[in-house]
């Protein structure tokens, strides 16, 4: 993809902080990071999201993804790791290269996680369950 920026990263023409690199994988610090050490996995084929990514790139990324977030726990003492993928502009993507984030947490460093959950109506939770299901 000619005007991926992350696809720019894989061939060197942006550059990165370069943590971790083989044949498939590539892994570097956000240039934004939530707390200092996110790293951002990527595969170096372009593949756009989760919806598109095969599942085996997807287990590469993945496996890459736990080996950072051991690393980052490691190097940096953190209190605890998010790995996340966003989908889509509605669920924050704003980068359309697929990339697992490797987000060290700090205790109390208030970067809290989907506010103002809801809970279920009677016979909600058995219909969305079975819709999900279905569609697998
Ligand atoms: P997302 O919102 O999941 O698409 O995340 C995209 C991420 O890419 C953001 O956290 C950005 O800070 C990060 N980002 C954007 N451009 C660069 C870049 N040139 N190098 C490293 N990270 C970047
Ligand atoms: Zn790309």
């Amino acid at each position: 993809m000619n005007d991926c920026i992350f696809c720019k990263i894989v061939k060197g023409d942006i550059p990165s902080t370069k943590v971790y690199e083989d044949e498939k994988i590539l892994a570097f610090l956000d240039i934004k990071p939530v707390n200092i050490g996110h790293v951002l996995v990527i595969p170096k084929e372009h593949f756009k999201d989760i919806y598109d990514i095969p599942e085996e790139t997807l287990a590469d990324i993945s496996k890459t993804a736990k080996r950072m977030s051991v690393a980052v726990k490691k190097a940096l003492g953190v209190d605890g790791i998010n790995v996340t993928v966003n989908n889509e502009p509605a669920a924050g993507q704003v980068i359309f290269h697929v990339h697992m984030h490797v987000i060290p947490r700090i205790k109390g460093d208030g970067f809290g996680l989907w506010h103002g959950r809801r809970d279920y109506r009677e016979g909600e939770a058995k219909e969305v369950a079975q819709k999900i299901s279905q569609a697998l």
